[in-house]
């Protein structure tokens, strides 16, 4: 007969195994840091990239989601398609030809927010290794995704007006990246915007040098004055090698988690692969009631552009008072941030504290940086507050940087 010995005795516990490398290399986002500090009422908050929210169409998107319910509740609480819904699909593609660059549904995969776009591509093209090319400064959260992907991420060089094109061309032969992951319009951090020239040019190198273009464009429709220029993804020779990404955060409302990837159909299905394998599909009720909003989109964009541009306004009217002299500081013509540099031996990461301290906040400028960073630079938002928050936020930020 078999004696069953009891199990021995363990005094000790084993600790379950440790994190992925990748999970320990990448760390938090430091403008999440800051919004956590500053959720205070009384802090005036030019740090986070907030759409105000008192121009949320809350009508009509209840109304959207009433009409859904009401009329197709069956299908819209529904799984669906990993691509995303047929009307939304086809309400966009209508949108982006209309704008010049010829689209149909099926170019299109809905995505959960435009930073699942990012983590779909970098799921689909990006290997431990990898090189990956940036602009300097980068939208931050890009810089996360692409470092969980175990990118090397490598920083291109250039000024006021975005990225320098030699420069680019340069680090494509050198470095044989990936991608290039680019904000042209307004971007996150600087609000710069990429001139036309520019753009055929990194559309030309793309095409020479080989290399897929990441066109990032949350933030292009929100422009204030001067004519729209064309997407990077229209420019000839570009056409079959740049992913255009595209959200409805910073247009209808980012609570929606909606938005949308236009690639090239083998780089398209490899993102849809990669989507079954995140979530199945994009919330199959949101997309019903954006696809009804569109209708009334360019409506609500003209109310919220009129808004965001006597907010930018005053930004920029309140600046000279509060920022030290020496200081440089862009007018962007468009977007959300604008970017500006103090003079040399101040260092906004340091001061953001003391700032704090007068219930106002920025996030400083060396986060964003995957090259050197310029530690005298910082990111304001100018839409979340009125104008009269701003000039008092100005206000208490000349106070905080002066004490
Ligand atoms: N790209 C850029 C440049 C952004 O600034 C943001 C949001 N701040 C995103 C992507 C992600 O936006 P969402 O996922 O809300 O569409």
């Amino acid at each position: 007969m078999t004696v069953i010995e009891p199990a021995p005795h363990h005094s000790a516990v084993a600790v379950p195994p440790p994190l992925a490398a990748r999970a320990g290399a990448v760390g938090g986002s430091p403008v999440r840091d800051i919004l956590a500090v500053t959720a205070r009422p009384e802090v005036i908050n030019f740090a986070g990239g907030l759409p105000a929210p008192e121009l949320f169409d809350r009508e009509g998107i209840a109304a959207a989601f009433r009409d859904v319910l009401a009329e197709t509740p069956a299908q819209a609480l529904q799984y669906s398609m990993t691509e995303g819904e047929p009307s939304l699909r086809t309400g966009l593609a209508a949108r982006l030809s209309a704008r010049g660059l010829a689209t149909g549904a099926d170019d299109l995969l809905v995505t959960t927010g435009s930073q699942q776009g990012l983590s779909l591509l970098a799921g689909a093209l990006v290997d431990p290794g990898d090189t990956v090319l940036v602009e300097d400064p980068c939208y931050l959260a890009a810089l996360q995704v692409f470092g969980l992907a175990g990118a090397r991420i490598v920083a291109v060089p250039g000024d006021a007006d975005g990225v320098d094109p030699r420069a680019l061309e340069e680090l494509v032969v050198r470095e044989r990246p990936k991608l290039y992951y680019t904000v042209p319009t307004f971007q996150n951090p600087t609000g710069r915007t990429l001139p036309v020239e520019r753009r055929a040019t990194v559309a030309q190198v793309a095409a020479r040098c080989g290399v897929w273009i990441v066109e990032d464009d949350p933030y292009g429709e929100l422009r204030y004055e001067g004519e729209p220029v064309p997407w990077i993804a229209s420019y000839p020779g570009a056409e079959d090698r740049t992913v255009l990404l595209g959200s409805f955060s910073k247009v209808m409302a980012p609570g929606m988690r909606l938005g949308w990837l236009r690639a090239p159909a083998a780089l398209r299905r490899a993102c849809a692969v990669a989507k079954q394998a995140a979530d199945l599909h994009t919330p199959t009720v949101n997309q019903f009631a954006a696809a009804r909003c569109l209708t009334g989109l360019d409506a609500h964009l003209a109310r919220v552009r009129d808004v965001y541009r006597e907010r930018r306004d005053a930004m920029l009217a309140g600046l000279p008072g509060a920022l030290p002299e020496g200081t440089t500081w862009n007018r962007p013509q468009g977007g959300m941030f604008l970017w500006a540099r103090l003079p040399e031996a101040y260092d906004t990461t340091a001061l953001l504290p003391q700032v704090v301290r007068q219930d106002v906040a920025y996030v400083p400028g060396a986060p964003f940086y995957a090259g050197e960073p310029d530690r005298s630079t910082l990111r304001l938002c100018f839409v979340t507050q009125t104008p009269q928050e701003i000039e008092e936020g100005l206000r208490r930020l000349g106070q905080g940087l002066r004490s």
